[in-house]
C-alpha cells in the first residue's frame, strides 16, 4: 500500500474531512456530477457549515485529504472534479506527503502548542509543539521552520574544536555539520582541544532569533593543533627538537615550537623550500621567516 494512501487514512483517524468537502469547496473546485459514479455522489457530498471548524486554514489543493480529478469516475477518461485555479488540476490527489497546512491543522485541533506561551509565528506560521515556528516552503510543497527561527551550520575549524549536541553525548563530525538547520534554543557544545585546563575547555553556541551567540572562554592554550592530513610529497619538521613529525609523532604542538615544511623528494633528501617558519605563539600559527632569510 502507497504510503499516502496511509496517510490519508491516518488522517480520517484523527478527525480530517476530505479537502473537497469543505463548506466552501465551490469556490474552488467544480464537482462534475454527471461523471460520478452511480451511487458514489456522496463522496463529493459538502459538510454543513455547523460542522466543519477550518483553524483559519486556507483551502489547500495539496493536502493529502483531497480527491484526485478522476477519483470515482464513471468512465476513465471522465473529469469528477476540476480546480478553479487550472495550474492544480493534475496536483490534486497526488500529495505523496502532508502539506504544509494539513501539518498545520493536526497542530491547531490538537493544541500542540498549547505550552508554548507568548510565543506568536510570522505571518502563515504555525507552532508546533517545541515550539519552532513552521513556514510554507517557497515552493509550498512543504514546511520549513520560518526565516530567523533557526540557525546554519556555525562557522567552525573542526581541527581546532571538538563539536558535541547539548548533553555531551554525542559528536559532529565536519561532514554531518553541513547543512543542518538548527532550531532557536538549539545549544551546541564546543570544545578547544588546544586548552590546558579541562574546566575552560568548552564553550556553548546557543542559537537565539536564528543567530548563533556564544559563550566566551578564555582558555590557556598549551597548544597548536595539525592538521591531520598533508599533501603526500610534505612533511613538516620541528626545528626545536630537530625532527620530523611524521603520522605517530604529530597531533598537538607545544608552544613555542617551530616547524617548516619540507618537500620530499628521492630518498631521505629534504630541501627548504619557502623558507618560510610556523611558529605555534599561545595556540595559534604564527608565520615567519626563517632566521636569517629575507
Ligand atoms: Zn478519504
Amino acid at each position: 500500500m502507497k504510503i499516502s494512501i496511509i496517510l490519508h487514512e491516518l488522517g480520517h483517524a484523527i478527525g480530517l474531512y476530505h479537502e473537497h468537502s469543505r463548506p466552501d469547496r465551490d469556490e474552488y473546485v467544480i464537482v462534475h456530477e454527471h461523471n460520478i459514479q452511480k451511487n458514489r455522489s456522496q463522496e463529493f457530498d459538502k459538510i454543513p457549515p455547523g460542522q466543519y471548524v477550518n483553524y483559519s486554514k486556507p483551502y489547500d489543493y495539496l493536502s493529502i485529504m483531497h480527491y484526485g480529478k478522476r477519483f470515482f469516475a464513471e468512465h476513465s477518461d471522465g473529469l469528477t472534479l476540476e480546480t478553479k485555479d487550472a495550474s492544480y488540476a493534475d496536483l490534486i490527489g497526488d500529495a505523496k506527503i502532508l502539506s504544509f497546512y494539513d501539518v498545520m491543522i493536526v497542530n491547531a485541533m490538537y493544541n500542540c502548542s498549547g505550552n508554548c506561551q507568548h510565543k506568536i509565528c510570522p505571518e502563515r506560521g504555525f507552532l508546533t509543539d517545541s515550539c519552532v515556528c513552521f513556514c510554507p516552503s517557497p515552493k509550498n510543497e512543504t514546511w520549513i521552520t520560518c526565516p530567523g527561527e533557526s540557525c546554519q551550520t556555525p562557522v567552525i575549524d573542526t581541527i581546532v574544536y571538538t563539536v558535541y549536541n547539548e548533553d555531551l553525548t554525542d559528536t559532529y563530525v565536519e561532514e554531518e555539520l553541513s547543512g543542518i538547520e538548527f532550531p532557536n534554543g538549539s545549544v551546541l557544545r564546543v570544545e578547544d582541544n588546544r586548552c590546558s585546563s579541562n574546566v575552560d575547555r568548552f564553550r556553548n553556541y546557543t542559537c537565539k532569533d536564528g543567530r548563533w551567540l556564544s559563550s566566551l572562554n578564555e582558555c590557556k592554550k598549551e597548544v597548536c593543533r595539525l592538521p591531520f592530513e598533508l599533501e603526500p610529497n610534505l612533511t613538516l619538521f620541528d626545528l626545536r627538537e630537530g625532527t620530523y613529525i611524521s603520522d605517530t609523532t604529530q597531533g598537538d604542538i607545544k608552544n613555542g615550537s617551530s616547524l617548516e615544511f619540507h618537500c620530499k623528494s628521492v630518498g631521505e633528501t629534504y630541501y627548504e623550500p619557502n623558507r618560510r617558519v610556523f611558529e605555534c605563539d599561545t595556540g595559534s600559527w604564527v608565520v615567519k621567516l626563517k632566521q636569517g632569510e629575507e
